[in-house]
């Protein structure tokens, strides 16, 4: 923390701060500039905050230096983390040095539908499904899911495959039953800061993969995924997945650079999803050669064996040439990187 001291602050007014902050514990070291004066705070910054600085006579401002997010973050923990997806023998790393393909159907619509999908995403290369069975839909009326009876399809599916699988659960009360039908939770972008939601799948003992809000800073990403760390799960995967603007070309902007950003501040892996992200299948090749170019631990794309039919975002899903074309990227690019393919059965 950092205290700003107006210019005319006079030495009373420094002695005054730097003695109240000594009185709560800290260290306060002053440096004066030759307009202004600023104090370095040591210490604890939660203790700080009770004491009022920035009311006290010559206090120009108050800067947090400091991450507000602990447990996520570099600072508290350098190296950066490798989450484990799916039973052992058969699991999944997602992290540095590895580059993680998960696809499968937007949204479980029945068994063969998934079946095929899974089946598209197995050839392609990808390690693990995904499938959504309850769906956060903008409209009542649209498609909502096959909810419990699509958990059991997907899990069915992965199984057949050997793909461990992701879904996403929309409320606090499935979550047990969501965690016991797949290999990971993962919580959408409407639900970034559903902190009930945070806090239960944090507690559901499987790793989490957690969307950026479509209207969330990084920061507020991050304090989302602390909410998680916070009550006791540690396995989270960040996913940019494009966040609001005026730009009408695609459904979101992917914001490319949130990638790199959200590395240098957590230590939790960060995927994209080029798919939602767009909302376009023309733009899934470039936005994923763009994901693997900015240092992406992976991506999470649509795949749909019949996408004029689909109940659920079919304008974006792949299929045919284009799923060719990403296998071909996700298979050369990751490793002229320092990447490889992120095969099951590591130890975790
Ligand atoms: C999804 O992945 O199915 C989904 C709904 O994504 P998002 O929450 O990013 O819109
Ligand atoms: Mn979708």
């Amino acid at each position: 923390m950092v205290v700003v001291m107006s210019a005319s602050a006079t030495d009373h007014d420094v002695r005054h701060v730097v003695e109240r902050v000594e009185g709560a514990g800290g260290q306060a070291f002053v440096s004066r500039g030759v307009v202004r004066t600023i104090i370095g705070l040591v210490g604890d910054i939660d203790a700080f905050s009770g004491l009022e600085l920035r009311a006290m006579p010559g206090v120009a401002d108050v800067h947090r230096i400091s991450v507000p997010y602990k447990l996520v973050s570099r600072e508290h923990h350098p190296e950066r983390s490798v989450v484990w997806v799916g039973r052992l023998g058969r699991r999944v790393p997602i992290g540095p040095g590895t580059f993680t393909f998960i696809a499968g159907p937007c949204a479980v619509e029945s068994a063969e539908q998934t079946a095929q999908a899974a089946h598209m995403a197995a050839a392609a290369g990808a390690q693990l499904l995904r499938g959504g069975a309850f769906k956060p839909r903008t409209s009542p009326y649209a498609f909502q899911g096959l909810g419990s009876a699509g958990l059991r399809i997907l899990a069915e599916v992965g199984e057949a495959v050997g793909l461990p699988v992701v879904t996403e659960v929309t409320d606090a009360a499935d979550v047990d039953e969501v965690a016991e039908h797949s290999d990971m939770l993962q919580v959408g972008t409407r639900n970034m800061q559903n902190f009930g939601l945070l806090q239960a799948v944090g507690r559901a003992g499987k790793p989490v993969l957690l969307k950026r809000g479509m209207q969330a800073t990084v920061e507020e990403w991050l304090m989302a995924a602390e909410y998680i760390a916070q009550r006791g799960s540690l396995d989270i995967v960040l996913c940019e997945r494009g966040i609001r603007t005026f730009e009408t070309s695609t459904r979101n902007t992917l914001d490319i650079s949130a990638v790199p950003v959200a590395q240098a501040s957590s230590h939790l892996p960060v995927i994209v999803d080029p798919s939602h992200a767009s909302g376009r299948r023309d733009l899934i090749v470039p936005l994923s050669r763009a994901a693997i170019g900015v240092g992406s631990d992976g991506i999470i794309v649509d795949v749909h064996p019949a996408p004029e039919d689909a109940l659920c975002d079919g304008p974006q899903a792949l299929v045919g040439r284009e799923l060719r074309e990403l296998a071909q990227a996700v298979r050369v690019l990751p490793p002229m990187l320092g990447r490889s393919p992120a095969t099951a059965g590591g130890a975790g």
